[in-house]
């Protein structure tokens, strides 16, 4: 696994995907560059996002809200008072840590441990082997699960306290071996707010004090009035934004999963008191079908629904995905009640109401709010994508199976040689096909080795140019995952791309 994942990253590099910050300084923490094919990638899986949200529903509208805003707006959604992370010290190491992440981290092993018991199950049963049932009746599989379960309830109050000597105590209870156990060399729990400060104004004195948004939901909640005015909007409907958050993690690791500055596509549905609870059951479902839409297979995918709940919220759950590094959310899926639009209506004074004509009454909307990490998306789809093949003649490859409608280039228009006239006839072809998809042109090294760069780059398709081209006007294109080979004519080239790479 870990393996994998540094396959992962150093990929990225190689090919062009994302680069650390600022390297030639020796870069700057969890802060990351998207380069070339990865600016591509970003962009399409932004673009697939706002399709499916705001083109394909006729009443979710977009919105590109400022990342700077009124600091009140920090004071009312709670952050000021509210946006921590329990931090703990280890005085030996003088390392930093999260504390839920490390108990999450050690729970998450247990996972690991059920999943091992699963597959030496399959083995023995063979077809007769029913999953489900051995989950609820397997006696080390139940042990398990209730270990991690125990500690994860009694770590949701405990670090609220900044005291883990409630969690430390049933670890030994348990007689399980943690980073925490046994251990006194462990400072207590500070609670850390996570925004960025800085500083409106040119003089010191007359400065005020701002915040880099941690979230982009604020913007879309103090807009409320004038987009539901403006655009006639009728609940129940939606308005969606994707764009940059801040947030100054204390532990970032895992390459861009866990960034200081990163990129959130949300959406945030307004809904009638009462409805909610149902709203957020089809969001759910929706947005897990979303990223079943992509491909990357269903046994990635799970929810991880949340006992403990935030101020704001009367239901919540997580889409995990199968990270390298195991289970991790990727998207949330959040019942926020009307906590945000009352806030704002308490400390901004205006009247935050929707007048229901159909009832014949003002209320202030619920909302159900979606809300995925493009930077974690990207990540899953990176390195779910990335495969090293073996192929019939015992040599391997490696090949980055990227869904082609979100591929940085749809297709690579390659001319055999660098001569007699063929070079002129690929660029004919990479001039009528760039008006409708991203492509590219290569005519260096040999056709087999560039064959090689565009699977590890993900081009679906690559156009080979050769001599019988000038003669019968037809190419022949290979496929990426296949490596099928065929023989088209010029003419037929669009049709062929539109069919894979199209919405
Ligand atoms: P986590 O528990 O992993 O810190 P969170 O629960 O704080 O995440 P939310 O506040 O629900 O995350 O944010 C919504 C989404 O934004 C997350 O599902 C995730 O995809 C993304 N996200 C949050 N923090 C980061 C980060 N530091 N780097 C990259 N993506 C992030």
């Amino acid at each position: 696994q870990e393996d994998q994942f540094k396959k992962v990253i150093s990929h990225a590099k190689e090919y062009g995907y994302v680069f650390q910050s600022s390297e030639i300084y020796d870069g700057l923490s969890a802060v990351y560059d998207y380069a070339q094919n990865g600016v591509e990638l970003k962009k399409n899986l932004r673009e697939y996002w706002w399709k499916a949200m705001v083109q394909m529903h006729d009443n979710i509208v977009g919105l590109d809200a400022a990342i700077f805003m009124h600091p009140t707006t920090w004071k009312a959604s709670g952050h000021v008072d509210a946006f921590n992370d329990p931090l703990i010290d280890n005085k030996d190491s003088k390392k930093r840590y999260r504390a839920d992440v490390l108990i999450e981290d050690y729970v998450a092993k247990y996972d690991d441990k059920i999943e091992k018991e699963v597959k030496k199950a399959e083995k023995r049963f063979g077809d007769s082997f029913d999953k489900a049932q051995f989950l609820e009746t397997n006696p080390r599989v139940l042990d398990y699960k209730a270990k991690g379960a125990a500690i994860l309830a009694r770590m949701g109050s405990s670090l609220e306290k900044e005291d883990l000597a409630d969690v430390k105590a049933l670890i030994e209870e348990l007689g399980i071996a943690c980073p925490l156990s046994g251990s006194k060399n462990w400072t207590d729990v500070k609670q850390f707010n996570l925004m960025f400060g800085t500083k409106l104004g040119a003089s010191a004195e007359h400065a005020t004090d701002l915040y880099l948004r941690p979230e982009t939901a604020q913007g879309i909640f103090v807009n409320f009035l004038n987009v539901q005015k403006t655009g006639r909007m009728k609940i129940p409907f939606g308005i969606a934004q994707t764009g940059k958050a801040f947030r100054n993690e204390i532990v970032a690791r895992q390459f861009i999963f866990r960034q200081r500055e990163f990129e959130q596509m949300e959406m945030q549905f307004f809904v009638r008191p009462g409805t909610q609870k149902q709203w957020y059951e089809t969001w759910k479902e929706s947005r897990l079908n979303w990223h079943l839409s992509l491909g990357l297979g269903m046994d990635n995918y799970r929810f991880h629904d949340h006992d403990k709940l935030a101020h704001y919220a009367d239901a919540a759950a997580d889409i995990e995905f199968k990270f390298p590094f195991g289970f991790k959310e990727l998207e949330g899926i959040h019942s926020r009640t009307d906590f945000d639009l009352k806030a704002h209506q308490e400390h901004s004074g205006k009247k935050i109401q929707y007048f229901d004509n159909e009832i014949n009454e003002s209320y202030t909307p619920y909302v159900v709010e979606t809300s995925v990490g493009l930077d974690r998306l990207f990540l899953a789809v990176f390195s779910n994508s990335l495969q090293e093949e073996t192929l019939e003649d015992g040599s391997s490859r490696t090949v980055l199976k990227l869904p082609s409608v979100v591929a940085p280039f749809k297709a690579a228009i390659l001319p055999l040689v660098k001569k007699d006239g063929l070079p002129e006839i690929a660029k004919e072809i990479f001039d009528s096909l760039k008006f409708d998809f991203n492509v590219t042109y290569d005519e260096k090294d040999a056709i087999g080795k560039r064959y090689r760069r565009q699977d590890a780059n993900g081009t679906p398709f690559c156009i080979a140019v050769d001599y019988e081209s000038k003669e019968d006007n037809m190419v022949t294109i290979r496929h990426r995952d296949t490596m099928e080979q065929k023989r088209v004519a010029i003419a037929d080239l669009k049709s062929i791309i539109d069919a894979e790479v199209n919405m």
